[in-house]
């Protein structure tokens, strides 16, 4: 490809709303623009860059067994009534009516659409395991689409399904996705973790998310710093403290606090650490108030709450049904003296305190020496909370917890048999008997992934592409086109890698050599072919190494089998 004739509208400025370097450099690298919030288009070096990650999805998909399917992206309202998830799934789902005024939505995910076809189609246990992906554009309507391609409002899934007549069967695919998507991103180059993940109902080992590894990565990750233990924040299971039978602990006693309702304000106030307090929030799980207790120097879990629960249907209380609840203002709720019967659901580090603090249930009053299990016993004593640095390991006994940041490019999932269920997605055992499928889904982000690889592959001059993404591997640079003969050997050069096979941009503008490497740095291409006097002069052209900046000399003879050597590794 001729760089004069090719659409790339690189820009020296960052553009203002681009927040992380991924973002920044697609955009100043002439890769994606911007049409509406989360919504971009691909210009041709973005899209081959795209098309690149597909290609290795694509035959890692196909080694693992599975076939390549496409289905719709708008999906008709009535299947997704049938998995009820046109009710739970909220305001991220698109929908929209079409002139007979049906309903339908865009597909965010597609686990309605796919145990519809299946349900159909396969009729026995001998046409099992089958496992069914597609590559295909997704469309969430996300409250904060941003760092453009990361967290986009339409963006490229690879999403896969898996169907098997018993959970032997899908503990195997379920395995075998995951050294698929190990491969995938090995491919690419990337440093990466797989985590646990929250598994909703299923429980166990039936969810793991591949991060790789970014400061600005939106997701925490707890690891071990001993055994290998590593979870998203949302799933990190915490060991229980160690119980203080807190049988010195004198009787509770009322303390003025006032207009200290928050925990700073109040640990300040009384001189005391936050680990010394019982914090109290009040929650509507399914609409019923429930009082929820975790240290002064702990976070609530939602998702563990929400497990813990069982409720569809969590959030924090309005300041109302705080001062209804526990009769005082919010900031003073506490387990203890409490005007009602309330549900109280407390984390286990809690029940560890001796003599803590807590809101009395009164305006500017706290209470002191409250000894959890005496003053007050919890119907629900579980983890609910949100895993610290220096936590003890939960599955090891000598490590401690660190974090680090990451951006989850891939997740597997154990589905069971939800929507096989929901569904009534059936076929005839060994036995004759209908059973319902059991089944896994598997999703890797397209765009996602790309603008990760930026995030890990960066310098200050622009993008490193790794090999296996890059737009183009050889970036010809002809440092003068005023130099006829200069010309014609580059022109030579560029048919002749083009011949061998070399992915090859030819930079034949009549462009400064300057903005020539400003944009070969920008854009990434792994290799710089330089054609300046050297060329002329001594017969040598010049390879230069985007990565390293390394700059080797050859001679024309060896120019195709040298690009070639370094292409391979
Ligand atoms: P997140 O927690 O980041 O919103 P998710 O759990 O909703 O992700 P899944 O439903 O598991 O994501 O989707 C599979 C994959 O699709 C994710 O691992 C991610 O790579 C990608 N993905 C999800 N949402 C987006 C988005 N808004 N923009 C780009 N890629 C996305
Ligand atoms: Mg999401």
């Amino acid at each position: 490809m001729r760089f004069s004739q090719l659409l790339c509208p690189t820009v020296r400025e960052t553009p203002n709303d681009a927040e992380v370097i991924s973002h920044q450099l697609m955009i100043r690298a002439g890769m994606i623009r911007k049409v509406a919030a989360g919504i971009y288009s691909f210009l041709p070096l973005g899209y081959r860059i795209i098309q690149k990650f597909e290609a290795i999805v694509r035959e890692e998909m196909n080694r693992a067994g599975a076939q390549e399917v496409f289905l719709p992206a708008v999906v008709p309202a009535e299947l997704w009534e049938e998995s009820g998830r046109w009710q739970l799934y909220g305001k991220e789902l698109l929908r929209l009516r079409d002139r007979h005024n049906k309903e339908f939505c865009i597909g965010p995910t597609h686990e309605e659409v796919i145990t519809d076809l299946v349900r159909q189609t396969v009729r026995s246990y001998r046409q099992l395991p089958l496992s069914l992906y597609q590559i295909q554009t997704k469309f969430r309507d996300e409250i904060r689409p941003r760092f453009g391609l990361m967290r986009g409002r339409e963006f490229g899934m690879k999403d896969a399904y898996s169907f098997h007549a018993n959970w032997e069967s899908l503990d195997a695919t379920y395995a075998a996705m995951s050294r698929a998507y190990e491969a995938i991103f090995k491919r690419c180059g990337l440093d990466f973790r797989i985590v646990e993940a929250d598994s909703g109902a299923i429980g166990g080992d039936s969810s793991a998310e591949f991060m790789v590894m970014a400061a600005t990565g939106e997701d925490a990750i707890i690891h071990c710093n001993t055994c290998s233990y590593a979870a998203n924040l949302e799933a990190a299971k915490v060991r229980p403290s160690p119980v203080d039978s807190g049988d010195k602990t004198p009787a509770y006693a009322s303390i003025l606090t006032p207009n200290a309702g928050k925990i700073e304000d109040v640990t300040a106030f009384l001189g005391r650490p936050a680990e010394h307090f019982i914090k109290t929030l009040v929650y509507m799980a399914n609409e019923v108030p429930v009082l929820v207790l975790v240290r002064g120097d702990h976070t609530v879990n939602e998702i563990k709450l929400r497990h813990v629960l069982d409720c569809q249907e969590l959030s924090l209380a309005e300041d109302e049904t705080v001062k209804s609840v526990t009769g005082a203002p919010v900031g003073f709720a506490g387990p203890v003296a409490l005007p009602a019967a309330v549900r109280i659901v407390a984390d286990a580090a809690v029940m560890g305190l001796a003599d803590a603090v807590s809101g009395a249930n009164q305006k500017d009053t706290h209470l002191t020496h409250i000894q959890p299990g005496r003053d007050f016993v919890p119907e629900i004593v579980a983890d609910i909370r949100d895993a610290i640095v220096g936590d003890a390991c939960y599955h090891c006994d000598s490590g401690t917890y660190q974090i680090l940041r990451g951006i989850e490019v891939g997740h597997i999932f154990k589905l069971g048999e939800k929507y096989s269920q929901a569904l009534n997605a059936v076929f005839l055992n060994a036995e004759g008997k209908e059973q319902t499928f059991i089944m896994g889904c598997y999703g890797v982000g397209i765009g996602r992934t790309v603008a990760a690889a930026i995030e890990q592959n960066h310098d200050a001059d622009g993008i490193i592409w790794p090999m296996a993404l890059a737009p183009y591997h050889v970036d010809v640079i002809v440092l003068n086109t005023k130099d006829a003969d200069l010309v014609a050997i580059s022109d030579r050069i560029y048919q002749t890698l083009t011949e061998n096979r070399i992915e090859v941009i030819y930079d034949d503008r009549a462009e400064s050599a300057g903005i020539k490497f400003k944009d070969a740095e920008l854009i990434g291409f792994p290799i710089q072919v330089i054609i300046g006097k050297k060329v002329k002069e001594e017969g040598l052209f010049e390879i230069k190494l985007r990565a390293t900046k390394e700059v080797r000399l050859v001679v024309e003879a060896d120019l195709v089998s040298a690009l070639q050597d370094l292409i391979r590794n």
